[in-house]
Order: structure tokens, then sequence, then C-alpha cells
């Protein structure tokens, strides 16, 4: 059932002129199939059909796209199931989580379609009776996105279709290692009628197509989801010609469990949050700081709730994890869990890494980990909950706000003074109270600080593809 993966350029699926690169089920290591590498003169011709493809796209009414969007996310709809089994083959997840993650793909271009017709610019009372003082919204033009493995289709449709419904097009340089899911979005897009050029989407080497896309004149605009690391290098790029940014990087959330919180649902809902895809989440609960009085008690209901969990083929039924998606990140759990239990941490629950085939890892909920364990520091990006204790309400802000991260945070409590306080004090782009409340289609989703900058959700998310025009007319 899993074919190779082509590139599209132009409206047409065709090879790319680079050697093909082998793409492995995370489940057992076995190669399922081939995607294209598009080279320099592969990438030319998507930057041509995009300049194209922009030209003939923003003269089409808002009122057209919008239908012909709503079109793409019907047909995702209607292949729900095979497009999820295609995302678990290749990235691991649970089917359950590869079906949501494709039905929430609709529903993100369903908001998109309808925001597309509600660009409006404003009137600004003029001083002379004679002057009418407008402002317009006007698409910034084609646009390269750059998206990671971890939510094959979540991290690309969001990009792609507030471009489009800005009236943008687009070059998509989607993961090499989860080909197919974005392929298959890209396909209901082609398949509703979009022109030929409007959406590109190629696959290769990540440093040459980014040096390739980003300096070039035809492209006005970058999106990327990514590590902090690779954001801050391509920022730097798109600054040196002048490119407007996005940048939705990584992050450390910190979960505040204050004393008075309901701590089973507390323990419930962050166990759900920190396991689901794996840990392999930007807006997953890192660091657990947690009242010294509730402290044990919510130890032992995480621990539980991550020994509850069913690790396995995300194809099998009762799968509630799967593996993770790459070698890469096995290596980096029993790094980062050896040097924090080298520095004084406990293993509450898991550890290790289940299995020499597949890329397996436990559930891993480590408690009394020292601030200078490397994991208190840098993105996990796995299954590891690091629990520590805290006395007062201002050490454990002091503790959420101490790293540069700046995206997700999530406070547990039932009074609402420190509720307030707690969503005026956490320096972050998004603040969960007492929920899993991230991440909707009509709300902001971005950090700050290191975090990145710019919203790929909610009205805002509109924003980063439109410019701003002011016209003034005397008569
Ligand atoms: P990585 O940092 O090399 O790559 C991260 C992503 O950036 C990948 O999709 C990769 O293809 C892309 N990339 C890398 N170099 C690039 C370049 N020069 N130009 C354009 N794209 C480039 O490492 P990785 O092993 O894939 O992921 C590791 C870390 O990345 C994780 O630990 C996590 O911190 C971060 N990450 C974050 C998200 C997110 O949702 N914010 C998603 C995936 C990975």
């Amino acid at each position: 059932m899993y074919s190779d993966v082509l590139l599209y350029i132009d409206g047409v699926w065709q090879p790319g002129r680079g050697k093909p690169i082998p793409i492995l089920n995370p489940a057992n290591e076995d190669t399922i199939g081939t995607v294209a590498c598009a080279d320099q003169d592969d990438l030319n011709r998507a930057l041509n059909a995009a300049a194209r493809g922009f030209a003939e796209w923003c003269r089409i009414s808002a009122f057209e796209r919008s239908k012909l969007m709503r079109r793409a996310a019907d047909l995702l709809r209607g292949r729900q199931e095979d497009v999820a089994r295609l995302m678990t083959l290749e990235q691991g997840k649970p089917l359950t989580e590869s079906r949501a993650e494709t039905a929430a793909a609709a529903d993100i271009i369903d908001w998109f379609a309808e925001e597309a017709r509600r660009t409006y610019g404003r009137v600004i009372p003029a001083r002379s009776v004679n002057v009418q003082q407008l402002v317009v919204k006007e698409p910034v033009g084609p646009i390269a996105a750059f998206t990671p493995w971890n939510f094959p289709i979540n991290q690309a449709v969001r990009k792609i279709s507030a471009a489009l419904a800005a009236g943008c097009s687009v070059i998509l340089k989607a993961p090499e290692e989860t080909p197919a899911a974005p392929a298959a979005l890209v396909r209901a897009y082609a398949d509703a009628g979009l022109p030929a050029g409007v959406l590109n989407l190629v696959y290769g080497n990540p440093a040459e197509i980014s040096g390739h896309l980003i300096p070039h004149a035809t492209i006005r605009k970058i999106s990327f989801t990514g590590s902090t690391a690779v954001g801050k290098h391509l920022a730097s790029l798109a600054g040196l010609h002048m490119k407007r940014v996005t940048m939705e990087l990584g992050g450390h959330a910190p979960a505040l469990v204050l004393p008075d919180a309901d701590i089973e649902k507390t323990a419930k809902v962050l166990a759900m949050s920190k396991f689901r895809n794996a840990g392999q989440i930007c807006v997953a609960p890192t660091r657990f700081i947690v009242h010294e009085d509730v402290h044990d008690e919510f130890i032992g209901r995480l621990a539980a709730a991550a020994e509850a969990i069913n690790v396995g083929d995300g194809l099998a039924d009762g799968t509630t994890m799967g593996p993770l998606a790459n070698a890469r990140r096995v290596h980096a759990m029993e790094d980062l869990i050896q040097d924090a239990v080298s520095k004084g941490a406990r293993v509450v629950t898991g550890g290790r890494r289940i299995g020499n085939k597949g890329y397996f890892f436990e559930p891993t909920v480590l408690s009394a980990v020292p601030r200078e364990a490397r994991a208190m520091n840098e993105e996990p990006f796995g299954p590891l909950a690091l629990v520590v204790p805290y006395g007062s309400l201002s050490e454990a802000i002091a503790e959420a706000n101490r790293l540069n991260y700046g995206l997700a945070a999530y406070g547990f409590t039932r009074s609402a003074e420190h509720a307030a306080t707690l969503a005026a004090s956490i320096e972050s782009g998004m603040v969960s109270i007492n929920h899993y409340g991230l991440a909707l289609p009509e709300v902001p989703f971005g950090g700050i600080k290191d975090s990145g900058y710019g919203s790929e959700g909610g009205t805002e998310a509109m924003e980063a593809y439109l410019n701003t025009k002011f016209v003034s007319c005397a008569n």
C-alpha cells in the first residue's frame, strides 16, 4: 500500500533528478519505499511554476479560493483511513492519532477557507473631505515552507492553507522521513482543482533546498517548523535577503502543579499530553514543577499512567504509543537519561529502549532531576517526563521562565487567583490552565524567545501571509 513518493511541480507528479531516498518503517526498520529528491533544476522549475501560479491564484476571488479549499478538505476527510495508514507506516504513531491528525487537517483547511473571505482592510477617517484613506491586504507572494516529521500533515497544512487562503503560491519542502502523508495532503488540493504551479512539493537535501529557495528573488516569505538551531540559521539567511519569516521552533514546556490542583485529573491530562506521539511534540509538557505537598502523590499517579501505556506497532490494535520516529530520537533519549541519572536523577519508571528492532522506548518518568542535567535544558522531544518539587509559587514561576524557550506552558490549580497569576507571569506564547487547550484551528499557535515568532493559528496566521498596503486617494 505504500508507494514511492514523487515531487509535485507545476501540476505534475514527477521523479526528481537527485537520487531517491529510502523510507523506513520505525516499527521494524524495514524499507517501505523511496522519496524523490529534487536537484537545483527541479527547484528552479518549482520556482518558475510558483511565480506563474501566484500570478494566477492572487487574481482568483477569495470566494472561489475558499470554495476550492473546502473541496480539498472534503477530499482529505474522505481519504482519512488510507492517509492515516500511510502516516503510521512512515512515522510510527498509533493509527488513532494518525486518523485524528488527518481529520484535524481537514478542519484546519475549512477554517482558513472561511478566513480567506475575511481578509478585511479598513477605512481611516481623513483630514480632508475629498481624501479617502484605505488600508488593503494583499498576498505577500510565493512562499517557501519547511516542515518536519513529527506531524507530517499538520505542520504542513497550517502553512499551506493560510498561504493559499491569502492568495499566495507555495513551494513546500516536506520531511524526507515521512513524505507520503504530506504528499496526500498536496494531492487533495491538486484533486480539488488547484491551478498548476500554485502548490509545489519538493524533497531532497534540506540545507541545499533552503539555501537555494530562501535567497531566490521569487520567494517572498519563509515559514519553518523544526529545531531552534536550524530555525536561527534559516531566519538569519532570510534576514540577509529581507524575507518575511514565521518560525515555529522548539519548546521545553513547564507544567506547574499547585497544591490546590485536582491531582488525579492533572496527572491524567499531563500523561496524555506528555506521551501522545511518543512525546515528539514541540508543546509537550516536559518540566513538571510540582508543589512539595502533592509531589509524591503526583509522581505515583503519573508513573501509573505511564506504565499503563501500551507501546507497540502503531498499526496493531490496542497500541497507545508507537515507536520513536527515527533512530536519532532513541539515542537522544538514552543520552539524556544517562546524563540525568549520572547527575543524581531517579528513574521512577521506564528509562530504556524496548527490544532492538524498531525504535520503541519506555514511557519514562524521572524525579529529583537536577537543574544542570542536560534534559532540563535541552528539548528532549521524546517520552521523557522530568519531575521537580517546588516550595513557593515565585520559585515555581522562576523555574518555568528559566530557559530561553517560550512556546507552551501548563498550570493546574483550583484557585482563580493563582490561575490569573500563572497566565500573567509565565513567559510563553501559549498558556493552558487545567486542561490541554492548544492547537485548535481558530486559536493562535506560536512561541516567543528562542521558540520563534509568528502564529500558525487563528486570524493571526493569515496576517503572516498578507502585506498591508496604504492607499490615499484625493478627488
Ligand atoms: P534537525 O534539527 O536536523 O531537523 C529539524 C527539522 O529541520 C527537520 O525537518 C529537517 O529536515 C529540517 N532541517 C534541518 N536542517 C535544515 C536546513 N538547513 N534547511 C531546511 N530545513 C532543515 O533534527 P531532527 O533530528 O530532525 O529533529 C531534532 C530536533 O528538532 C528535535 O529534538 C526537536 O527539538 C526539533 N523538532 C521540532 C519540531 C517542532 O514541531 N517544532 C519538529 C521536529 C523536530
